[in-house]
């Protein structure tokens, strides 16, 4: 997606050779403009597959993931990663290695959100190693959801999270693919839509 690519080149900061800071557009301030297109992107590439549910995790996913589903017509779930106390009910959940914060994590979701008929799209702002849509995969198996897709916003492709959810049979779509961070530039490489 050209557009996505120039504000990553334009206002994307490169912390060091395996991050990326997007906080001007994405993952602190957001520009809905730009979701709405991404958004739009998404359910374009997933419409033949009769997607229900968009699932995310929070915080910086949910963006991207409400657009996607307003573009779908479905609802929208983001997996929280701290127990609400008004989660009372049975819970999926999964552990979940956070690449930023370098600790792990229990993620969930509400059992009465996904069930056997759902087919699931799930969008996150990254993809690194992979784990965090490991881990939303795992929430959607237990509830017998078909995970039909993965969408990404920005995959860094010199991390090794694509051959994780290709290793599932899981279908990656991501936006802008980073080929690597080095001496403080980003280089792409073609990405899928
Ligand atoms: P993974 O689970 O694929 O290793 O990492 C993906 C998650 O970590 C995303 O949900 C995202 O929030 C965060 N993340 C991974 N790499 C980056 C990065 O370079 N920049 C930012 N801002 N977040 C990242």
């Amino acid at each position: 997606m050209e557009e996505l690519v120039r504000r990553i080149q334009e206002e994307g900061n490169v912390l060091s050779e395996g991050v990326l800071k997007v906080d001007r557009f994405i993952t602190h301030q957001v520009d809905p403009k730009l979701m709405e297109q991404i958004g739009s992107r998404f359910a374009e590439v997933f419409s033949q597959k009769n997607i229900t549910k968009v699932v995310t995790i929070e915080s910086s996913g949910i963006a991207p993931a409400i657009y996607t589903a307003q573009s779908l017509a479905t609802p929208m779930i983001f997996a929280r990663k701290e127990k609400s106390l008004t989660m009372d009910e049975e819970l999926l959940t999964s552990s979940v290695y956070s690449f930023t914060k370098q600790l792990a994590s229990t993620i969930s979701i509400s059992r009465k959100f996904l069930n056997e008929q759902d087919h699931v799209l799930i969008v996150d702002d990254f993809l690194a190693n992979g784990q965090a849509a490991k881990g939303l995969i795992e929430l959607c198996q237990q509830a017998g959801a078909q995970v039909e897709g993965i969408g990404i916003v920005i995959e860094k492709s010199f991390q090794t999270g694509r051959q994780l959810l290709e290793d599932m049979d899981v279908p990656v779509v991501s936006l802008a693919r980073i080929d690597s961070l080095k001496e403080g530039e980003v280089s792409f490489k073609q990405a899928d839509a």
